[in-house]
């Protein structure tokens, strides 16, 4: 028998989906990941969640999430989708070599901020090492800190970083921004940032907070040493949407394109980064959750009556 409703992922946005979905009786099932919960299970402290005014960690945060839809009878599969048949319904989802059937299906497999991939970076991450100045600048006022990139999202968070941080260095691999001339001239202007060209950093150092940074210069080849309190990563986010390419409209970037929670193809929905680009916050990404589940059980409904 198909599933009434199947939810790929369990971040914040799958797991709202489950909650409303099992307390509509549609006994959802959640194919959560071997890295369930998604990136709040890389964040240490998050004040920003509302329900928690002493501040929450993203792991425990994602565990009552999970609790939640657990106590109204969502079934839980630990395990990756590896592919999708959303050419006919009943919807098929592959993990490995077991099937799943499903009348609606829920992506929600959200987005990966990407690394740099250097010694120190994974060890550190949590640690002084973030991918996300609004969910940590907080912690790092009167300190000094780095951003890495060169595109919008670098320059938006060097500049949001500036509210508490003494001084905030950009480092950049060339010698001019990608960002758009606003927010370039903007960053470039502010009196606390600083931008280091043609760099890469090649080691974040401490044992156990960020301490400094090893950094190369790509035309002299010369490594040095900045000090430094804490490193942020804005190189770009990828939503995790390899498996729907060829079954659902992405746009160039790789997201789901959806309106409000409608993808491309009736009976699918999704929500939360894998379709969001602008706000990537996990109380958004739990709207949207909520969003795709009461659209899919709407939906489910105009299907039964002829
Ligand atoms: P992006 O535009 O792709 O920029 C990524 C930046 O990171 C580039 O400067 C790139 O350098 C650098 N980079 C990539 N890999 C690197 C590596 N391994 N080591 C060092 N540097 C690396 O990504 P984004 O800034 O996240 O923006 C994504 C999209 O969202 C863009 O379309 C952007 O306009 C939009 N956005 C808009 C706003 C806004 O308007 N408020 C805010 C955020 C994002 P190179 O330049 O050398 O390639």
């Amino acid at each position: 028998m198909a599933e009434k409703i199947l939810i790929i992922g369990s971040g914040p946005a799958g797991l709202t989906a489950a909650i409303y979905a099992a307390r509509a009786d549609l006994e959802p099932m959640m194919i959560e990941g071997f890295a369930r919960g998604g990136q709040l299970m890389i964040t240490t402290d998050v004040e920003n969640y509302p329900g928690f005014p002493d501040g929450i960690m993203g792991p425990d945060l994602m565990e009552q999430f999970r609790k939640q839809a657990e106590r109204f009878g969502t079934r839980l599969v630990t395990a990756d989708v590896t592919k999708v048949d959303f050419s006919q319904r009943p919807f098929k989802v592959w993990s490995g070599e077991d099937e799943y059937e499903a009348e609606s299906v829920v992506i929600s497999t959200g987005a990966s901020a990407r690394w740099l991939g250097i010694p120190g970076e994974e060890k550190l991450r949590g640690y002084g090492v973030s991918a996300c100045a609004t969910c940590d600048g907080f912690f790092f006022r009167d300190k000094e800190i780095a951003v890495v990139g060169g595109g919008d999202s670098a320059m938006e968070e060097a500049l949001f970083l500036t509210k508490f941080a003494s001084k905030v260095t950009i480092i950049h691999r060339r010698d001019e921004f990608r960002a758009s001339k606003i927010m370039a001239q903007r960053a470039l202007d502010h009196e606390k940032i600083e931008v280091i060209w043609d760099t890469v950093v090649e080691e974040v150092l401490g044992d156990n907070s960020v301490t400094g940074v090893k950094i190369r210069n790509r035309n002299t080849d010369e490594v040095t040493e900045l000090k430094l309190d804490g490193l942020f990563i804005a190189i770009g986010h990828d939503p995790n949407t390899k498996i729907f390419e060829g079954q659902l409209e992405l746009d160039e970037e790789g997201y789901i394109v959806a309106e409000g929670s409608r993808t491309s193809v009736a009976g699918v929905f999704a929500g939360g980064d894998v379709v969001d680009k602008v706000y990537r916050q996990a109380i958004t990404a739990a709207g949207m959750g909520c969003a795709a589940a009461l659209d899919a059980e709407r939906w489910l409904e105009s299907q039964e009556t002829p």
